[in-house]
């Protein structure tokens, strides 16, 4: 490659493991590129590498921080069955949260983290703010139920109807969503 210095064609590129101070301790930064000429002997950092280099020490300063990498962030998305549009729309952060976070171009706040691992270890967590998002999926919870006493308001009248999850369509499904705490439109039968 070609030299910053000298424009000699005798540049390398180097990886290597670099130990940078961060807070009361050193971030360990794996991979880390740099270039060296052969022919002049400067040492340098194309742009290119340097982008790199600062997505390595923030997922470095994720680790050392404890919170959520760039990988375990697209991992818990994905778990969810989420775009990283949608994901913003449920998590907040904005548009490009999630494509910034997976990247390790920003790193996650502790409220953040703290939500995404709420959601990642409890199905009733993950499920309200899916719900609260508009995001629901047809609920997994009415395949389970055969049978069921549903409280319809229909304009200022309420009446009781049985129903079968076949009656239901998706639209409904959500809207009647059981584990949503929506007690007083649904009864169990
Ligand atoms: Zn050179």
């Amino acid at each position: 490659m070609l030299c910053d210095f000298c424009d000699s064609d005798s540049a390398v590129a180097l990886v290597t493991t670099e130990s940078i101070p961060y807070r009361n301790g050193t971030l360990r930064v794996e991979g880390y590129e740099s270039s060296h000429c052969a022919s002049c002997g400067e040492d340098f950092i194309t742009s290119e590498q340097s982008r790199a280099n600062d997505r390595r020490v923030l997922r470095a300063r994720a680790v050392f921080d404890e919170l959520l990498t760039g990988d375990q962030i697209l991992a818990i998305r994905e778990c969810l069955g989420l775009s990283q549009t949608e994901a913003a729309e449920v998590f907040g952060g904005g548009p490009n949260a999630f494509y910034k976070y997976e990247r390790s171009e920003v790193l996650v706040s502790r409220a953040m983290d703290l939500l995404l691992r709420l959601a990642d270890s409890s199905g009733d967590a993950a499920d309200w703010l899916l719900q609260r998002a508009g995001k629901a999926k047809a609920s997994a919870a009415w395949s389970t139920v055969s049978q069921a006493n549903v409280v319809v308001l229909n304009e200022s009248r309420r009446t009781l109807r049985h129903v079968t999850p076949q009656d239901l369509n998706v639209e409904a499904a959500n809207d009647w969503y059981p584990a949503s705490g929506y007690g007083e439109q649904v009864a169990y039968g």
